[in-house]
């Protein structure tokens, strides 16, 4: 079968552009492996949002108390919140499934392998686009140690049936800091291991500084300069992991390896398509999208930058519009992408950290502004937690080039203020503009 646009994927990125150059008049296919949503819906953003406000909700209980709430509330049933979790999730992929149909997008089930330049083999059916996008994403990488397959990936917390009683988590990046925090605020024993000082290291220092002041207070054991080298099942039941300089940390109830993604090529019969990967596996494209091969292009996370299911998708609308809309400049802005840690409380940040600024502009040219404060919710909670935020400025307008926030809403607060970085905003325009009261966001337009 031949389609204008053929699109290998059926995740964030490959779904919005399917639709969108469907909507624009495409004849479009679009070729799924697995569950419709991609990892996003499946096993990311969304199951574990739902188990950050699974942990938000527990944080509220804690405080209750303080508010003058007296009643007491039993145990956090993991199994029933997992239950509920995966039937939305359920239904989030039949209404994607529906979404398809209402557009006209002709649905393909199965793994889509190259066979020619344009031409893909699914289920021994073969398949060919004028226009092929490769969306197909990426998956957890597994380190290469003995007992590696005794712990789990990110895709295995989301099949745990009950909460671990003391878990290991490794790892240093978005999906070890958010499965820590939740874990750990859910009531579990979590020791996370990392290779250097630091987690989030291309953050700002002071919001990571601040989270993992804040992790160490709530009781996370976070062991830096690890490295896990081996792990093994014990006598009774429980593992043991070895770290790098002889080490035994044990006994845990679960492990779980957030070491970063791989992209989902290395099966997709690319040398036939001719289009070129580098090292790791991505696929290189350039500011529109195109790969080395005229007519295929990739979008979202299998390129390697920016892995966010909002670029992904606004890549793959773009691209749409390029090709199928008679928008030619169509193409998207990867500079001041916005991005929010769901950590306990939540990073949220845009543009150029303190160091990135420096590295860009000098040390002269840069200013910085912060503050740090307790959000007023605890001014009634034995529980407290800290907000910190900083803002960047450049050159003698002060033109604001970074927003990094962490504190109690900073999830929410951070897309109003990624507009304005967009827009060029200056500081002077932060302080025109009358604040909040009483918010935390406040601050960001009062800072001195
Ligand atoms: P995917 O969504 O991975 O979709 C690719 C699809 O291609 C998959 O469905 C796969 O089955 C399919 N596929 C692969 N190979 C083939 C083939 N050969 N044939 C047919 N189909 C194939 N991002 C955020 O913005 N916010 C968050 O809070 C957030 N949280 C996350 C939490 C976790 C635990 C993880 C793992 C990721 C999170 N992300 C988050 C990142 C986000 O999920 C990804 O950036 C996004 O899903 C990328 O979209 P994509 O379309 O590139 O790939
Ligand atoms: P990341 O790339 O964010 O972080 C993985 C980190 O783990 C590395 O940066 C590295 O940090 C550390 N690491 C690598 N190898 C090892 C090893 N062998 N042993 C110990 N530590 C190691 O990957 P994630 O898997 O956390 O997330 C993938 C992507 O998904 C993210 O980059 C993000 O784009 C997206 N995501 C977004 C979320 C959101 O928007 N809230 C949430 C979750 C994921 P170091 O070099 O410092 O050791």
């Amino acid at each position: 079968m031949h389609f204008d646009y053929l699109v290998i994927g059926g995740g964030s990125g490959g779904l919005a552009s399917a639709r969108r150059a469907a909507r624009h008049g495409a004849k479009v296919g679009l070729i799924e492996a697995g569950r419709l949503g991609g990892t996003c819906v499946n096993v990311g953003c969304v199951p574990k949002k739902v188990m950050w406000n699974a942990a938000s909700v527990a944080e509220a209980l804690h405080d209750a108390h303080d508010y003058g709430f007296e009643a007491k509330t039993g145990p956090f049933n993991w199994k029933k919140v997992k239950d509920a979790r995966d039937a939305y999730v359920k239904r989030l992929n039949d209404i994607y499934r529906r979404n398809l149909e209402v557009d006209c997008v002709t649905s393909i089930e199965g793994y889509a392998k190259f066979v020619g330049p344009k031409t893909v083999e699914v289920n021994g059916e073969r398949y060919s686009g004028d226009h092929v996008l490769i969306a197909v994403g990426g998956r957890p990488k597994w380190p290469s140690i003995p007992g590696a397959e005794l712990g789990m990936s990110s895709d295995g917390f989301f099949e745990l049936e009950q909460l671990p009683e003391k878990v290991g988590v490794v790892g240093a990046g978005y999906i070890a800091v958010e499965l820590a925090g939740i874990f750990r605020t859910l009531g579990a024993d979590v020791t996370l291991f990392i290779r250097h000082e630091h987690f989030l290291r291309s953050f700002d220092v002071m919001v990571r500084e601040t989270l993992m002041e804040t992790m160490l207070d709530d009781g996370v054991n976070v062991e830096t300069g690890r490295e896990i080298v081996k792990v093994e099942r014990r006598e009774d039941g429980k593992l043991k992991v070895t770290e790098s300089r002889g080490n035994a940390v044990e006994p845990f109830d679960a492990l779980v390896w957030a070491i970063g993604r791989v992209p989902n090529t290395d099966q997709l019969g690319l040398d036939t398509s001719a289009v070129t990967m580098d090292e790791q596996g991505n696929i290189p494209v350039d500011d529109f999208q195109n790969t080395n091969v005229d007519g295929i292009y990739a979008v979202g996370d299998v390129t390697g930058k920016h892995q966010l299911t909002p670029v992904a998708i606004a890549a793959g609308r773009r691209l749409a519009d390029r090709v199928f809309g008679d928008q030619s400049d169509a193409k998207l802005d990867y500079e001041n992408i916005p991005t929010v840690v769901f950590s306990h409380p939540p990073i949220g940040t845009v543009g150029l950290t303190e160091d990135e600024a420096h590295e860009r502009w000098g040390t002269d040219g840069v200013n910085c502004y912060t503050t740090r404060f307790t959000n007023m919710y605890h001014a009634l909670t034995t529980r407290k937690t800290p907000t910190a935020m900083k803002l960047v400025t450049v050159g003698a307008h002060d033109r604001v080039v970074g927003v990094h926030v962490i504190g109690i809403g900073a999830d929410e607060m951070m897309q109003g203020f990624a507009v304005a970085v967009k827009m060029g905003a200056t500081k002077a325009d932060f302080d025109r503009t009358v604040a909040i009261h009483p918010t935390a966001a406040e601050e960001l337009v009062t800072l001195r």
